[in-house]
């Protein structure tokens, strides 16, 4: 059973007059704890599909099954609901909280979403801080941290509430060529270790080179390559 399959999954975006055709008939399907990338120019659509897959836009036609659940038709509510119990993030812009450390920041999916007792988020938070390296790490805030420790304690936060799937928009755009191919083989040993599935989106071919699976994205169109 695929984790996540798109059937003539189509983004009609509408400003005024004008109409953009953001994703036209996409079909795929992602297999669970796969390795995934969605690579393509600006403007060629990645965000939309990420968006729709994180159920945080709605398709304008077509089916999209995210974790055996139908999610075109989820309203706001249910849409929240199910990302905080299936899906996390991480963001080109790290989207890291600046008032909240490191550590705070990790364990805020946790107080916000599950309600964990204290002491065992304290001791999820710090083990997750340590299988992405940045335990001695955990007191500092996001300020005091460099692009590629921000980048892995994001990486933990959306690990922390044990999801099935991690959505990473360019997470290696704001990053040095070195530093992202690290946090892109990092992602891989946290598939690796959790049977996380990842699916990350990159204009960049050296990132695009680490996925398993590779689909081009142009003008909303998706393709798989051959491998
Ligand atoms: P990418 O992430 O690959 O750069 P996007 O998914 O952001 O591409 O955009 C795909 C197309 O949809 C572009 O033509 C963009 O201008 C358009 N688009 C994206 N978001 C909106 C929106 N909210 N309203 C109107 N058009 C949009
Ligand atoms: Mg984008």
């Amino acid at each position: 059973m695929s984790l996540v399959s798109a059937s003539k999954l189509s983004k009609r975006y509408r400003a005024g007059d004008i109409e953009v055709d953001a994703i036209r008939d996409a079909e795929f399907v992602i297999e669970p704890a796969s390795f995934v990338c969605f690579v393509g120019p600006s403007g060629s659509g990645k965000s939309t599909l990420l968006n729709m897959i994180g159920c945080l836009d709605h398709p304008s036609s077509g089916t999209l099954r995210v974790v055996d659940t139908d999610v075109s038709g989820l309203d706001r509510r249910s849409a929240a609901d199910f990302r905080g119990r299936n899906i996390g993030f991480v963001f080109q812009d790290f989207n890291l909280l600046p008032v909240l450390t490191a550590a705070e920041n990790v364990e805020y999916p946790l107080v916000m979403v599950q309600r964990w007792p204290a002491n065992k988020r304290k001791q999820r938070v710090m083990a997750m801080l340590d299988a992405v390296g940045v335990a001695d790490q955990a007191a500092k805030y996001p300020g005091q941290l460099s692009g590629g420790q921000k980048q892995r304690v994001a990486i933990a936060r959306a690990l922390v509430a044990n999801s099935k799937l991690v959505l990473a928009d360019e997470p290696t755009a704001n990053l040095d060529h070195a530093t992202a191919i690290r946090i892109i083989e990092l992602m891989k040993s946290m598939r690796d270790g959790f049977g996380t599935t990842f699916v990350f989106s990159t204009h960049d071919p050296k990132v695009m080179a680490e996925a398993e699976v590779i689909f081009t994205l142009e003008d909303g169109r998706v393709a798989r390559n051959a491998h």
